[in-house]
């Protein structure tokens, strides 16, 4: 892509136009209001004109997976939680030696996946004076077991979540197997996300479910995501 802001915000602003069409499609299709569906552009390894230019193209909620791409964007682009208006989203996971930085300037971090990290998250938080919102990662595609907490710990995460004063547990996240065709989708992908679903209903109280990325995201939106986390579909191969 181009650095020319008016041209990027332009070729940003066509893409982001046919996410929303597939988005608001697959939730029609769903019997789901469009509205309730939204779009984390995930600006990860782009630099920041590409940041200025989804500002430009409307789009309000930022993804990074990187703890010190965070800080340098958000120093330029402040998220809410830091008096802008803005959302960032830290979509990866985190090692523990990070957790200040992260709490200080995610305004939804997506992968919660262990009590000490939570307890971790919680300490520092708490010296920056605010409650961080979290989501507990699940793994529910089975292949990568080093990210996210198994289907069956995700309730005791969650309530552990809970017992801490400054993290609040709003949801879950989860990711699918890469589908390679449109049969891997339905074979695959549709089950994993409907696996998250299914756990997202059973633990009352939850009200954002983050799943779906550029390669799935209709099928995320029909099966019940409220937050779809889309990058290469917007700013083109990383
Ligand atoms: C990079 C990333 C995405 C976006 O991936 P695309 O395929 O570029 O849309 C979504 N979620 C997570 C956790 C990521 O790391």
């Amino acid at each position: 892509m181009t650095d020319d802001l008016p041209t990027l915000t332009a070729e940003i602003t066509d893409r982001a136009a046919r996410v929303r069409d597939e988005i608001a499609e697959a939730a029609v299709r769903a019997g789901r209001d469009p509205g309730d569906v939204t779009l984390v552009a995930v600006t990860k390894t782009r630099p920041i004109e590409t940041v200025r230019a989804a500002l430009a193209a409307g789009l309000r909620d930022l993804g990074e997976n990187r703890v010190s791409e965070l800080v340098e964007k958000s120093d330029a682009v402040p998220g809410e939680g830091q008096g802008g208006d803005v959302r960032w989203h830290l979509i990866g996971s985190l090692q523990r030696n990070k957790a200040r930085d992260a709490a200080a300037r995610a305004d939804l971090f997506h992968a919660l996946d262990s009590v000490r990290l939570a307890d971790a998250l919680d300490k520092k938080a708490a010296d920056a004076g605010r409650v961080l919102d979290v989501l507990v990662q699940v793994n529910v595609s089975g292949e990568d077991a080093k990210h996210g907490v198994a289907p069956e710990a995700t309730a005791a995460l969650l309530a552990h979540a809970a017992s801490l004063p400054h993290v609040r547990a709003v949801g879950l996240m989860g990711m699918a197997a890469i589908a390679e065709s449109d049969a891997e989708l339905e074979r695959v992908v549709r089950p994993a996300f409907r696996r998250l679903r299914a756990l997202f209903d059973a633990n009352a109280g939850l009200s954002v479910l983050s799943m779906g990325m550029s390669g799935d995201f209709p099928v995320a939106v029909e099966e019940g995501a409220t937050h779809v986390r889309v990058g290469t579909a917007l700013f083109g191969p990383r």
